[in-house]
């Protein structure tokens, strides 16, 4: 599970249709939020609606919600208050708006949110978007819609339909969700009750829509699932596949030159899918593996079902299989019951495992979870304070990371407009932002560039001549030492 790119508004940019009603959706919470705001949209652009990226301007106002940060539903209603000013402000002028709650928060809350926001016309859990068109429908007639059943199979069968025409111009780098749900019912995570158990939607669902992505522009595909690892869909020999084996399916596929995933479980992490580290070059050289704790008595605490033991062996191998990979990871601090023994723990694994990367938060009481009533809840000044010593040791190690690029030839898939006139962002092969000099018709290229100078935030590169060639975009691995 990830916890981040919040408040990203999409999308802007759908041509105008016969019906000329508009839709504007935020977005809040993970990337699959993010794909789930694109699917939503385009449900609704075949329904004749056109994306806004103003409320004001907009006839239907979505919210896709994120529940993993502290207070996420309050912040839905403040958020509610403030659309319900538009709503009025549009009314008066004669213009209906429909409000509609999605996500996380419409799955956890139900029926509550249009109790205590009646400005809300509609609510639909994350497993109902196929089913906008007929809610809002049933909305239109002033029906209060509350649709939060776990129907994921009828979602993933209506992802697979293509757009009328794409919503808006892809961008390089895109997302496609392959699973959803998760089974783990970690004792700190709301995901288990928000979005159900584990569903894999089946393979030839999935590679349609890349190639589809491939034939649209996109160069780089990163696969989602809360539990992207356990991955176990339906191939077309009818036998269970998991996603090392579909990676290499999706690594067949003509233009798509780069495959990552996220998330993933330590308990997941089969031989199947570290060989596929090992074998495919489409495959970056990045993985995020959270491990949330390194104290054996945590993770227990935690369910996690594996010990800090177990989790530096999967470590061992997976670097054995691709030397030079980044590893990244999510870690909480201050679980109930974390010792100042078990913090140290916790530093003791992020100082052997050294990431390039890594995600870190306190602890925070999620409502419904078993951790939110465990007792020893750890005090808040402890948090902050154990919080600042473990972000400044991931901080040094991500600029060791970042700090033995200098000097590398690396490929840079440039995908949108820099800071800078003339500037270019792109990605390196692990994951880094690159800023390149360039012109803006090499947006979508893959580009080889030496990395010349390390910042804050980001790396800054200069190409070095080579065309884009569609090939592998990651060096030679065994080149390039993880603590360089
Ligand atoms: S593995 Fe744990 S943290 Fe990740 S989504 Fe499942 S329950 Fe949540």
């Amino acid at each position: 599970m990830t916890r981040r790119q919040d408040n990203i508004d999409v999308p802007t940019t759908a041509e105008p249709t016969a019906f000329g009603k508009k839709v504007f959706v935020r977005t809040y919470g993970c990337q699959m939020n993010v794909y789930d705001s694109d699917r939503m949209t385009e449900v609704l652009a075949r329904e004749g609606y056109e994306a806004t990226d103003t409320p004001e301007d907009a006839d239907l106002v979505l919210l896709n919600t994120c529940h993993i940060r502290e207070k996420a539903a309050e912040k839905v209603y403040s958020e509610l208050g403030r659309l319900r000013k538009i709503k009025d402000e549009r009314a008066r002028d004669g213009k209906s708006t429909m409000i509609g709650v999605a996500g996380c928060v419409a799955q956890a809350e139900g029926a509550e949110i249009s109790r205590r926001a009646p400005v809300v016309d509609l609510v639909v859990g994350p497993q109902s978007y196929h089913q906008l068109p007929g809610l809002l429908n049933r909305a239109k007639s002033g029906e209060k819609v509350v649709e939060t059943e776990f129907d994921i199979d009828a979602k993933f069968e209506d992802l697979s339909r293509a757009a009328v025409k794409p919503v808006r111009q892809r961008p390089p780098s895109a997302f496609l969700t392959v699973q959803e749900g998760c089974d783990k019912f970690c004792t700190f995570c709301v995901v288990p009750y928000t979005r159900g158990a584990e569903v894999s939607r089946p393979v030839s669902q999935i590679v349609e829509e890349a190639r589809r992505m491939a034939a649209e522009g996109v160069r780089e595909v990163t696969l989602l699932g809360q539990n992207v690892n356990a991955y176990h869909g339906e191939g077309p020999d009818g036998k269970t596949w998991g996603l090392g084996r579909l990676l290499r399916e999706l690594a067949e596929i003509s233009g798509l030159d780069r495959l990552r995933y996220t998330t993933s479980h330590p308990r997941d992490m089969d031989e199947d899918l570290i060989e596929a580290h090992r074998d495919l070059k489409s495959l970056m050289p990045y993985l995020h593996l959270p491990v949330q704790s390194g104290s054996d008595k945590i993770l227990k605490a935690m369910n996690r079902k594996h010990t800090r033991d177990e989790y530096f062996k999967l470590i061992d191998r997976i670097r054995d299989a691709a030397p030079g990979l980044a590893l990244s990871g999510d870690f909480i601090v201050g679980f109930p019951g974390e010792t100042d023994a078990d913090f140290e723990d916790t530093m003791d694994l992020i100082r052997r495992v050294e990431y390039g990367s890594a995600f870190s938060f306190k602890y925070s009481q999620r409502p419904g979870t078993p951790g939110a009533t465990m007792a020893n809840q750890v005090p808040e000044d402890i948090k902050s304070a154990r919080l600042l010593e473990l972000q400044a040791l991931l901080t040094e190690q991500q600029r060791a990371f970042n700090a033995s690029r200098l000097g590398m030839v690396c490929d840079v898939l440039l995908e949108k407009k820099g800071r800078q006139p003339g500037q270019l962002t792109g990605k390196s092969p692990w994951l880094q932002a690159v800023q390149v000099d360039a012109p803006e018709d090499l947006i979508g290229t893959i580009q080889a560039v030496e990395i010349i100078e390390i910042g804050s935030n980001s790396l800054f590169g200069a190409r070095i001549g080579r065309q884009d060639e569609h090939l592998s975009t990651a060096p030679d691995l065994k080149e390039v030492a993880f603590d360089a």
